[in-house]
């Protein structure tokens, strides 16, 4: 038997932000980029930093050249090279979890060939034991184009594969996981199996799945489907504060099981451009605007890294009793939207 839930971020509220949205990275770091011409510097792959006497930092980079600032934020992702020397502890651990992810492209005629329910919001599916899938849409409606700007349109990783990086077309995204133990392929074969024998290898491990779950993964182009290895960053304890500090994946990578992993991200930009702001404005002390940050960052960022994790585990267990109250709480969420908020958006809490 397969139970597929309503995922928990989606929602009937009339407030717009209890329900699911898709966001395309693509988009999004076009918006987040738009009007920052001539201050972002593309190609340039951070190496090293060094501190000088006179407290700036300079930042090498692969060609040669060199930056100097004040302050340096590292949002430079899961396998942070300023972290790694700031804070050599921080470590990631693999979670033993593997993920392989692929789109199912939504044209009229493929959209006639999937149940609606597959397209109209994301979903869970949880087998009775040790996998399962989870299934979202990215829908761009009727009236999509692309700004006079090209926000919303592609950019240039659509020249490196047209099909994964393409950025004007809807799709519905799935993900199968499982353990590394439950593939038929040890790591070494799964890291060097192609689109289209790891799509026809979960092909295979959803067999007795629901032919349209199987037609979903089947008619997904094969360059879609990648394999995820999941890792997860272990907590740190707080460091002397600097005029170096991290956000994002650079200091709480986590699981992308609760979704929330570049929701944080944007939290760790909005509080540390406020603190930055006021020490600009002389309201406070560089040093401790950045120590404000950082004590807060560490507390909600560790503490939805653990959340992320206890859903992955969750996901993926084998304890058929464990398993059932877990689906039994997700339709509990899913029927009481207020509840559901508060243990899926309150971040804070630990
Ligand atoms: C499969 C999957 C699904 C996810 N789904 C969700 C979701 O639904 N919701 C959600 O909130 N989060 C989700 N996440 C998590 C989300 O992608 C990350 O948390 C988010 O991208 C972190 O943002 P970031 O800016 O910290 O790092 P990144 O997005 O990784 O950006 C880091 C940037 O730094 C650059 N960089 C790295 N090293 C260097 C260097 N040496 N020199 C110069 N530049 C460098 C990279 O090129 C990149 O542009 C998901 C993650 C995965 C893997």
């Amino acid at each position: 038997m397969l139970v597929v839930e309503d995922e928990l971020t989606s929602g009937t509220e009339r407030d717009p932000t209890g329900a699911h949205h898709s966001v395309s990275r693509i988009t999004l770091h076009q918006v987040l980029s738009a009007g920052l011409e001539g201050a972002l510097h593309h190609g340039k792959e951070f190496e090293r930093y060094a501190r000088a006497a006179d407290g700036t930092v300079t930042l090498h980079f692969v060609d040669g050249t060199t930056a100097t600032a004040d302050v340096l934020v590292a949002a430079d992702g899961a396998n942070s090279r300023v972290c790694r020397q700031y804070l050599p502890d921080a470590t990631r651990v693999d979670t033993g979890i593997r993920a392989i992810a692929g789109k199912y492209p939504l044209t009229e005629e493929t959209k006639r060939r999937l149940p609606t329910r597959l397209q109209d919001g994301p979903h869970s599916v949880l087998p009775p034991s040790g996998c399962g899938m989870f299934i979202a849409p990215h829908e761009l409606g009727a009236n999509y184009a692309p700004t006079e700007r090209g926000i919303g349109g592609n950019d240039e990783t659509a020249a490196r594969d047209a099909v994964l990086f393409d950025n004007t077309g809807s799709y519905v995204m799935w993900a199968y996981t499982a353990s590394s133990a439950k593939y038929p392929h040890g790591d070494a074969e799964l890291s060097d199996m192609g689109g289209e024998r790891l799509r026809d290898m979960v092909g295979t491990l959803i067999a007795d799945w629901h032919p349209s779950l199987r037609r979903l993964v089947a008619e997904s182009p094969a360059q879609s489907v990648s394999l995820l290895p999941i890792r997860t960053s272990v907590a740190v304890r707080q460091w002397e504060t600097s005029n170096i500090t991290l956000l994002g994946d650079a200091i709480h990578s986590m699981t992308p099981f609760r979704g929330i992993g570049a929701n944080t991200a944007l939290r760790d930009a909005q509080l540390l451009a406020r603190s930055l702001i006021a020490a600009s404005r002389g309201e406070v002390d560089l040093l401790d605007g950045i120590h404000d940050y950082e004590t807060r960052m560490i507390d909600y960022g560790f503490a939805a890294v653990r959340r992320s994790l206890r859903t992955a585990e969750q996901t993926i267990s084998t304890n058929r009793v464990g398993r059932s109250m877990f689906k039994a709480a997700l339709r509990v969420f899913s029927v009481i939207p207020p509840l559901k908020r508060k243990v899926f958006s309150d971040l804070s809490s630990k």
